[in-house]
């Protein structure tokens, strides 16, 4: 049986890729679409394509209010098609299908807020310290974008990208991850029926040997909005050496979850959950590391793992499923390794910890709770990027803030008391991106998004991540109508 055919989306034309990949659906471990892997020759004709319509009179003559307005369009068609787009999504990740249509039917409004913000972005004028002088400032579209995401959530993260950059008025290739890219090779159907000029918005796919190295190197690339892992943001840095392309960074993280005894247990079990086991914990954001007050520390654990044991793995397409497959056999061998080297180390594994009974095939993994006597072991300390949450007891609240800060990474933390002097003193203490109190895992186009440390480099949506993908423009007019003065005078 002939497998269906993703293809790339360049210069405003289907295309094939001289060479593709098959995509294994992660439910089951099978093929079940062949992908284009761009190679070096795709990629550069992606990067021609953008720069040739970056300056195009059909893209760069655009008001800004117009290029607003294909954007809202653009928002439109994804809330249209979010069923089929989150189909495609389950379908080569592995996330469950509640969780891709909510996410998705949101990714139009990040599309829509970036459209209404097109005509915000303002210059200036300055007061000048001379007499015969007029300086404006002009904030123009910085150039063509090199935007790569991961195969977690990659029409959500790519929509953080795309929706500044175009509302600037810049041109776009768009890397989806080779695992799980259809959502976004589909997606490109829809910036097609939008109405974007050809060449503004290219979408491929491929490894990052070579298309991603080709891409960030490139000599007509002048932004690089990356999200991944840690690993390959050093890449893309010395990549961007070459080019000298600003680069935005958005990198994992280990968050903590810090609950105090005076929290209500049963309603904060509920946002542990979500944190770590939504995704199956295959999110950058996932509150992998909770430490809980010694006095209600078995009190929370038991309630999270009759919790954790009462969630329904399986078919990812099915609406009752509540927790589905990992994305990729490589996911879930790390996260077995990590776990026999804490077991190793003294961690205690009081739920899940292993393949689910009744699942044989697709790389399915119970939610896993694992009590760890401090920060040294494995599973606190290092990204799983799985469902495996570690915890922690602590006996005070500088030892709770201790623990928390005792990372490299600094993307979200949690903290959970009714004690509202005491959660603004940990509010100023946490090192980190994101600080949700008495909440998890909430997030908005109006709310910029990024870490500290070894999470990343810049932030990603709210109204300032605009000016990201601008530069600016220092105009001096001379006003007066005398000749000009002696010119060897700097004036
Ligand atoms: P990854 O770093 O392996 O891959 C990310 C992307 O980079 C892929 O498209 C890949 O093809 C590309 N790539 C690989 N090598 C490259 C190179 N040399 N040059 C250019 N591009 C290259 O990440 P992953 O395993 O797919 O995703 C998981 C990681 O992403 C985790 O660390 C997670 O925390 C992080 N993440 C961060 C955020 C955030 O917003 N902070 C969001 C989601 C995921």
């Amino acid at each position: 049986m002939s497998l269906p055919r993703f293809p790339l989306y360049i210069d405003g034309a289907f295309v094939e890729a001289a060479e593709t990949f098959e995509s294994l659906d992660p439910s089951t471990g099978r093929a079940w679409a062949l992908m284009p892997a761009a190679g070096e020759a795709d990629v550069n004709r992606a990067v021609a394509a953008a720069e040739r319509a970056f300056h195009d009179p059909s893209w760069a003559e655009l008001t800004a209010t117009q290029r607003g307005r294909l954007l809202t369009r653009l928002g439109d068609l994804v809330a249209r098609h979010a069923g089929r787009l989150a189909e495609l999504e389950t379908r080569d990740t592995g996330k469950i299908i509640r969780e891709t249509t909510a996410q998705i039917g949101y990714v139009a409004d990040y599309y829509r807020y970036f459209g209404g913000l097109a005509d915000k972005v303002e210059g200036a004028h300055l007061p000048i310290d001379k007499p015969d002088m007029e300086v404006f400032l002009r904030r123009e579209p910085i150039g063509v974008v090199a935007a790569i995401v991961p195969w977690n959530s990659q029409l959500f993260l790519s929509a953080v990208k795309l929706g500044p950059a175009l509302a600037a008025g810049c041109t776009v290739v768009l890397k989806a991850s080779e695992d799980g890219p259809a959502p976004l090779l589909e997606f490109a159907r829809l910036v097609h029926e939008a109405g974007f000029p050809k060449g503004v918005v290219n979408i491929i796919t491929g490894f990052g040997e070579p298309a991603g190295r080709v891409l960030t190197s490139h000599p007509a690339v002048s932004r690089v909005a990356f999200t991944g892992g840690p690993d390959t943001a050093r890449h893309i840095l010395r990549n961007t050496a070459e080019n000298l392309a600003h680069t935005t960074l958005e990198l994992g993280g280990k968050s903590p979850v810090i609950v105090f005894a005076d929290a209500d247990l049963e309603s904060v079990s509920n946002a542990i959950i979500a944190g770590i086991f939504a995704a199956s914990g295959q999110s950058c954001v996932a509150g992998s590391r909770l430490y809980v007050e010694r006095a209600a520390h078995d009190r929370l654990v038991d309630i999270l793992k009759a919790k954790a044991a009462r969630i329904r793995i399986g078919d990812p397409q099915d609406q009752a499923s509540e927790m589905g497959p990992l994305a990729t056999r490589r996911q879930y061998e790390h996260i077995e390794a990590v776990l026999a080297r804490s077991v190793a180390e003294g961690a205690t594994i009081v739920q899940g910890g292993r393949r689910p009974a009744g699942l044989p095939e697709g790389w399915y993994f119970e939610p896993t709770i694992v009590l760890a006597a401090g920060n040294g072991i494995p599973c606190v300390a290092e990204e799983l990027f799985g469902p495996v949450l570690s915890v922690v007891a602590f006996d005070d609240e500088p030892q709770a803030v201790a623990l928390a800060n005792d990372t490299r990474f600094g993307l979200a933390s949690g903290i959970f008391t009714t004690n509202l002097t005491r959660a603004h003193r940990l509010i100023r203490r946490l090192r980190a991106g994101i600080v949700w109190v008495n909440t998890y895992r909430a997030v908005s186009p109006i709310v910029p998004f990024g870490g500290y440390g070894r999470s990343g480099l810049g932030r990603e949506g709210g109204a300032e991540s605009i000016l990201d993908y601008t530069r600016t423009k220092a105009v001096w007019i001379r006003t007066s109508d005398d000749p000009i003065p002696d010119p060897f005078v700097m004036r």
